[in-house]
């Protein structure tokens, strides 16, 4: 393959927190290299990195060097200003491509993606304002979700409304950015897919795993997922289209609600997803390498499973029970390297392996 990379060739990560860190030691297992760009000093990755850049988003001269360092460059977060992307895409080529950015950067266009390519969605409405608030909540009714169009994560940036006359306050709590209004999807549980899709278009996909969040942060993903064998294949089938439209290079994360009616996608990320760090675990090539596979126009793993995996994220105060987790039997433990435990924050995971 012309397009793939050859030994030693260095990939540039923006991005330096725990999914930059997983990604780089297994670019390293490849005999390749990584540079990191973050704006924050010290990151996790740069810990397993051969390069850490710390400088801002809209430094240009700290991208240009940056880009001309590597090859190809990728991201751990979708949030990258337009601005920064532009720069970069013109220097080098950026996996997953801006589409994909674009689409998943941006809630309202993350919908309107999705539906137009026939996938159910939970009922939304776009609001600029507060009038927009109260016709959807008239049309759509509640229990519903305000939520900020862009920059949200683990739940942040989310208002529950449970009664019409809670919107004013709702509306307030969103100081001004602008905001989607979701109506409550009634789903019996949660999974996501891990699929990938490499530079030729072939695609692989992990099994859905099942996740249960606490406190709107992602607390356990059990494989297998309670699924019908069809659920089980319209997932992949599905996360297999959106690849496509996408004209997609990489890991995505596809959250789904899985509803009496059938499958609902509640979102999607363009990076590897803290839902598929069971594959660790469960995998011969586990997401990471997968991502980097991609990216490196390498050839993908084919994603097949080989022992039942619950993943259980240690956040905050967790971190208390990383010696007796060190002395378990068949767990698998995984620390960021992270300096102090504050609540909410992910500070490592473990993979516990099930045998049946
Ligand atoms: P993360 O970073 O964990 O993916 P996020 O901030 O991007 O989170 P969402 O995935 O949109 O936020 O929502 C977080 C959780 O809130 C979902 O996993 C789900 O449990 C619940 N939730 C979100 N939207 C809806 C909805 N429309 N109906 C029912 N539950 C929802
Ligand atoms: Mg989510």
């Amino acid at each position: 393959m012309s397009d793939s990379l050859p030994l030693g060739a260095c990939i540039g990560i923006l991005g330096g927190g725990q999914l930059g860190r997983m990604l780089s030691v297994a670019a390293s297992r490849l005999g390749l290299r990584c540079h990191i760009y973050d704006p924050a000093p010290n990151p996790p990755a740069g810990h397993v990195a051969e390069r850490v850049t710390t400088a801002a988003w809209d430094d240009a001269e700290a991208l240009r060097g940056f880009a001309a360092s590597v090859d190809v460059i990728t991201y751990e977060f979708e949030n990258i200003p337009t601005a920064t992307l532009d720069l970069l895409d013109s220097l080098r080529p950026v996996r997953p491509g801006r589409k994909a950015l674009a689409v998943s950067q941006d809630r309202m266009t993350e919908k309107d993606f999705l539906s137009g390519l026939g996938l159910t969605t939970a009922p939304y409405r776009d609001v600029p304002d507060a009038a927009a608030l109260r016709v959807g909540l008239d049309e759509i009714g509640t229990p519903a979700i305000l939520k900020t169009r862009r920059l949200g994560y683990d739940g942040k940036g989310q208002a529950r409304i449970m009664d019409p006359s809670q919107a004013e306050a709702a509306f307030a709590g969103m100081a001004g950015q602008e905001a989607i209004l979701e109506g409550f999807v009634e789903f019996t549980h949660e999974i996501s897919v891990i699929a990938a899709r490499g530079v030729t278009g072939e695609v692989a996909c992990y099994d859905p795993g099942e996740n249960v969040h606490v406190e709107g942060i992602l607390r356990t993903t059990t494989l297998p997922a309670t699924l019908t064998p069809s659920q089980q294949m319209d997932a992949v089938l599905l996360a297999g289209r959106i690849l496509n439209a996408l004209e997609y290079v990489g890991v995505m994360g596809v959250e789904l609600f899985v509803t009496a009616k059938g499958l609902v996608v509640n979102e999607i990320a363009p990076r590897v997803h803290n839902s598929g760090h069971w594959t660790q675990a469960g995998c011969a090539v586990d997401q990471f390498e997968q991502h980097i596979r991609a990216v490196a126009g390498w050839p993908l793993g084919n994603g097949a499973r080989h022992v039942d995996v619950v993943m259980e994220n240690l956040i905050g105060a967790d971190m208390d029970r990383v010696p007796a987790l060190a002395r378990a039997a068949d767990v698998q433990l995984h620390l960021y390297g992270k300096g102090e435990a504050r609540p909410g924050r992910k500070m490592g995971h473990v993979n516990r392996i099930v045998r049946g």
